[in-house]
């Protein structure tokens, strides 16, 4: 494949755009090389600047649950338009987008939209303090919700002591707040509640893990997570920014039957476009400003154009079967990944939750925490990684990064992509 374009624009890139990109993992600093710069997307695939084509199991990491570039999404974003881009007033397809979140989340009594995951996290852990007068925050090891100060905090030497930045300019005293519990941990869980439980404002989880590979929850540990926060009056917050609408209509809450007191989404809320929101019970959202005292606003919050696409999106995702011809695909995928792998003498397993997924090289069958996916072979991932990219396949750029599919990812497009495999495991193998 010829990357000539693509190289000449990471130059320009770099010498204006901290490590040439505007977001870290698209620079492919852990699996080496350089990104290609996308000139369209169309469907499963991307087209770059040198006219190469792959099909694409990033997604944008999320929103393109459609597929890229979708004629319903696109026409409902080109009417929008015609009506102006922004109001700083309110407009008619915020009222139907609440409705809509509402309806498909029942836990979202109410609901705020925002402009980016991140927003909608860091909204969500202040109404979390503000409502229960408490300060501190639990999170998992693995889980990444934003960049928001709090969330950039790594445990100290035991999920009790205090929480140590993984960031510079993360405060001390602000990551003293932070508690991080390992993941599908239930002992864990229950020990660092028994101890600390009645300063706990908050426990935020994605509740499939999409951001250390893809680890599904263990049976009964989200319950068992939504009997702690009841029993101490801490708040559950599902962060849904990537399970939303994806691994089930109604999210990862439907899916395991666990109601959080506050929910966050993102990516396919906005059908490509950057939207977020939080929601939850009525009597917390009652006490977001101006209804309540806990302040959180957004100039672009809302934004019309946005709230069109995001509704094509939702409409298109809410069509019967939609979902389980999703999940029919992943498990098609992995399956042909895992028997690839095994034809060529690698050890490899994948998980798999609805339309996410995610692969390992290690020998383990499964893999569901986090301490076992750091000790994956990522010397493998990477070579795998370059290989498929070699035939034409994106994968993200990460081993520890899910993999997502697209109801544009037909049997065609997955049978190229397990062709493709073959020859990588061999390279892998080699
Ligand atoms: N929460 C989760 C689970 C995410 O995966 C992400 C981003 O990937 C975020 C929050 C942050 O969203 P954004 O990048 O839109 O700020």
């Amino acid at each position: 494949m010829n990357h000539d374009t693509s190289h000449a624009l990471f130059e320009r890139a770099r010498a204006l755009l901290p490590g040439g990109v505007n977001s870290p993992v698209r620079a492919f600093k852990s699996v080496g090389g350089e990104p290609f710069f996308v000139a369209r997307a169309d469907g499963a695939y991307l087209h770059d600047v040198d006219g190469n084509r792959y099909v694409d199991y990033v997604g944008s990491w999320g929103p393109m649950i459609v597929g890229h570039n979708h004629p319903k999404v696109r026409n409902a974003v080109q009417d929008a338009i015609g009506n102006g881009l922004s109001y700083g007033a309110p407009c008619p397809a915020e009222v139907t987008m609440a409705e809509t979140i509402a309806r498909l989340v029942p836990s979202c009594e109410m609901v705020r939209m925002v402009n980016s995951g991140t927003e909608a996290t860091l909204s969500a852990i202040r109404l979390a303090r503000g409502a229960t007068g408490r300060a501190k925050i639990v999170k998992f090891e693995g889980c990444y919700h934003g960049h928001g100060d709090s969330f950039l905090v790594k445990a100290g030497s035991g999920a009790l002591t205090f929480g140590v930045p993984t960031s510079p300019g993360v405060p001390k005293a602000l990551a003293d707040l932070t508690l991080t519990l390992p993941y599908n941990d239930f002992d864990a869980a229950t020990a660092l509640f028994d101890e600390a439980g009645a300063d706990i404002a908050g426990l935020i989880i994605e509740p499939v893990v999409g951001n250390a590979n893809c680890l599904p929850p263990r049976e009964g540990y989200l319950q068992h997570l939504r009997a702690l926060c009841t029993r101490h009056g801490a708040l559950l917050i599902f962060d849904e920014v990537m399970t939303g609408f994806r691994v089930a209509l109604g999210g990862a809450q439907a899916r395991y039957g666990v109601a959080p007191d506050i929910s966050t989404f993102g990516k396919i809320i906005g059908g490509g476009m950057p939207v977020g929101a939080y929601g939850g019970r009525r009597e917390l959202m009652q006490q977001i400003a101006p209804a309540g005292p806990i302040y959180q606003a957004g100039t672009l919050s809302g934004n019309p154009v946005a709230m069109a696409a995001g509704l094509a999106m939702l409409e298109l995702i809410s069509a019967p079967g939609f979902h389980d011809r999703l999940e029919a695909t992943t498990h098609a995928l992995c399956d042909g990944l895992e028997a690839a792998a095994r034809d060529a003498g690698v050890p490899f397993t994948t998980t798999r939750v609805g339309a996410m997924f995610g692969i390992f090289f290690t020998d383990a069958p499964t893999v569901d925490t986090y301490a076992q996916a750091v000790v994956c072979d990522t010397a493998a991932f990477n070579r795998f990684f370059h290989a498929m990219l070699d035939r034409g396949v994106f994968l993200a750029p990460s081993a520890f990064e899910a993999g997502f599919v697209s109801a544009a990812h037909d049997d065609a497009v997955v049978a190229a992509t397990l062709a493709a495999a073959r020859d990588a495991f061999g390279v892998v193998a080699a």
